[in-house]
């Protein structure tokens, strides 16, 4: 029987289409598993509910070294509404371009891993240490596969883990962090005729958000991730035009840089907004968390990163710098749940990520199965 190639399988796995929500990750871990399987590698799955699980893949080593983790996602967002130019779960390829959701983020990266620990195993090589590949569920939505993985006997022999989500092939060590809020306004109704009756939780609601300015919070420039960021993402409120508003909400994606914690910045909106009160003592609203994941970084000179840094520059033989990433990704419950380094690095660019006519460069693919070969090749 041919071993399917990195190209075959990550066909397989993008037409395995898992939107999440609701995920249903269950078939394309399935795929994974045959796959590894085939090749002779451990494949344990781990349920997390129903159309759900998690993978753990093990080549098993003499266990003079401590293990090398391969990580990556399979679900993926929706298609969204815009048209697009290939069938969104058809895996086409198109003059060296393969198209579809999850081709970037990140069945590509996954099938890139899946084929280098496949091959390590069916060379029978004798490595010094555990490689395990670890897919996940649900990390487009609120990464409860990386939460239960926490829960793995392995993490401390565990050196470093790597995630394969896009990068271009580039080497990243860093990731800002995230804090969604909400923010909610009460005013007061009344007639649309009689708006000095009432008190607008919408004009209110603006005014509140055209102050919160993210370079005035607090923060120290980070040399890979640079300034927070702020984003107003969806507003509420209103019933009907004739009358004057009592609620409205916002909420607001904020991205922390290292230095800064979910608590400090929700302290410092509400300085903001007290400023905004004393002003306008009609004004009264609600802050709250949504959800929060830390910054993770990285130290650039340990020697694993090093080492990651040597593979790419030996193949492909051009400068591989440490650089960050602005979006997060199941480091932001790993790292911080382990205490291991993560390194990202894997085909596509990043900017294609959740977009429409998202693909990935079919040679990227190939590349990131050669850099993932030897990365653990030569480090095991
Ligand atoms: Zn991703």
């Amino acid at each position: 029987m041919k071993v399917p190639s990195v190209i075959d399988l990550t066909q397989e796995l993008v037409r395995c289409a898992t939107p999440n929500p609701p995920g249903n990750e269950a078939p394309a871990a399935d795929i994974a598993a045959r796959y590894l399987r085939t090749a002779g590698v451990e494949v344990t799955l781990l349920p997390l509910a129903v159309g759900r699980n998690n993978l753990l893949g093990r080549v098993r080593g003499s266990g003079e070294k401590r293990s090398l983790v391969y990580c990556g996602h399979f679900d993926v967002v929706a298609p969204g509404d815009m048209p697009w130019s290939h069938p969104a779960f058809g895996a086409e390829i198109e003059a060296g371009l393969m198209f579809g959701r999850g081709t970037a983020d990140m069945k590509g990266g996954v099938a890139s891993m899946l084929a280098a620990v496949a091959r390590i195993s069916a060379s029978g090589v004798r490595l010094r240490g555990d490689l395990v590949f670890a897919g996940t569920c649900g990390e487009e939505v609120d990464m409860v596969g990386a939460r239960q993985l926490l829960q793995w006997d392995g993490w401390p022999n565990t050196e470093a883990i790597f995630i394969s989500e896009p990068t271009n092939l580039n080497l990243v060590v860093a990731e800002r962090g995230v804090v969604w809020l909400k923010l909610a306004v009460k005013g007061k109704a009344a007639h649309g005729s009689t708006p000095q009756l009432g008190r607008n939780a919408i004009l209110m609601l603006g005014e509140a958000l055209r102050r919160l300015n993210p370079h005035s919070f607090t923060h120290e420039r980070h040399p890979l991730l640079g300034s927070p960021t702020l984003n107003v993402g969806l507003v509420r409120g209103g019933t009907k035009i004739n009358m004057v508003p009592d609620y409205s909400e916002a909420q607001i994606d904020y991205r922390l840089v290292p230095g800064q914690t979910a608590e400090g910045v929700v302290e410092e909106i509400r300085q903001v907004l007290e400023r905004y009160r004393r002003e306008q003592p009609d004004f009264r609203y609600e802050v709250s968390v949504m959800s929060t994941y830390p910054p993770m970084t990285t130290d650039p000179g340990l020697e694993i990163v090093h080492h990651a840094r040597r593979v790419g520059e030996t193949l492909w033989k051009r400068a591989l710098q440490p650089g960050g990433a602005t979006y997060f990704t199941d480091a932001a419950v790993l790292a911080p749940g382990t205490g291991k380094p993560v390194i990202i690095l894997g085909p596509g660019d990043p900017a294609q990520a959740h977009q429409t006519d998202e693909h990935v460069p079919v040679h990227q693919l190939e590349e990131a199965e050669e850099y993932y070969t030897r990365l653990a090749l030569e480090w095991l």
